[in-house]
């Protein structure tokens, strides 16, 4: 039986992975959620039909998104990681020995679940002490809270459904209120390629220049992602992504990763001259 999971990254262009096991489906109030294997890939877990993490890739979100704000401030002890469903990025903060407080809030608990039982990978530090699950809207957590973080991540799914408030001008002032006199923010921003995804990360990026004081975007290769092609945005009170960046401090924790890297800090940062010239470019 060929089986076969799409996803269209355009209305005519769509990236397919043969399917050898569907291991998981259900729909919560939120989504569809549903966990497949392949031979390449591994397990993989979609939202809506969305591509989200596959085991084969993930290493590669899951340091871009933790270690370079870590790189550049190594004293960050209160975190909140928003989404970020599959575990992932709470694994990779939990290397951090001086980290104190790890919120997670995560809107769909099915999608905890899941990961749980079918992605160890991913979801095997959720059980770390320092680990707070709540399972609420991103959105509606920060709201009123002020000076309570030195960590902010939204490791959310695309401006879509659940995922669409954490795109908002009042989620990124009420992100900047939560976070301590030099808090950082990382924020899914979407990508370059595509014109659906392109619109959406000026839109992000746009808004959160108005509420943060330093606004970078980083760069990173995710293969499952619509192009491959993947930006993070890093906004911070005080902190600039590279020349505050503390290679020494932080090649010191000897944390063992397989993507990130001191060099691939800065050079991550170093855009292709059509994405530079559509972050600058507020009339495009
Ligand atoms: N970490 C994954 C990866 O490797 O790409 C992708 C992201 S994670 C699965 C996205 C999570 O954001 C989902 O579990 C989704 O339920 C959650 N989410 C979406 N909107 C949310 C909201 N408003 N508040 C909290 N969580 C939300």
């Amino acid at each position: 039986m060929n089986f076969w999971y799409y996803e269209n990254h355009q209305d005519t262009v769509t990236f397919g992975i043969k399917v050898d096991k569907h291991l998981y489906t259900n729909k919560s109030d939120f989504q569809q959620i549903d966990i497949f294997e392949n031979d390449v890939f591994g397990k993989f877990m979609t939202l809506d039909g969305l591509m989200m993490v596959t085991e084969k890739d993930e290493f590669i979100y899951h340091d871009m998104i933790t270690h370079i704000p870590l790189a550049v401030n190594p004293n960050i002890k209160r975190v909140l990681v928003i989404g970020g469903g599959d575990g992932g990025t709470v694994r990779e903060l939990t290397r951090y020995k001086h980290i104190t407080k790890i919120d997670m809030v995560e809107i769909d608990e099915l999608v905890v679940k899941a990961s749980i039982e079918h992605l160890p990978i991913t979801s095997c530090k959720l059980d770390d002490k320092r680990v707070n699950l709540y399972y609420q809207d991103g959105l509606e957590f920060v709201k009123g809270k002020e000076n309570e973080y030195d960590l902010i991540l939204v490791d959310s799914t695309d401006p879509i459904g659940p995922g669409e408030g954490l795109f908002t001008r009042e989620f990124y002032r009420d992100c900047y209120k939560a976070l301590s006199e030099d808090g950082i923010l990382i924020n899914q921003n979407e990508s370059p390629y595509y014109e659906s995804y392109r619109h959406e990360m000026k839109r992000a990026n746009e808004k959160i220049k108005e509420v943060f004081d330093i606004v970078n975007v980083y760069q990173f290769h995710m293969p499952t992602y619509p192009s491959g092609h993947w930006l993070f945005g890093f906004a911070s009170k005080t902190y600039h992504p590279i020349k505050d960046l503390k290679k020494d401090i932080w090649e010191n924790f000897g944390i063992k990763t397989k993507y990130y890297n001191t060099d691939i800090h800065v050079g991550s940062f170093m855009l292709p001259t059509y994405v530079k010239e559509l972050l600058e470019d507020e009339s495009k």
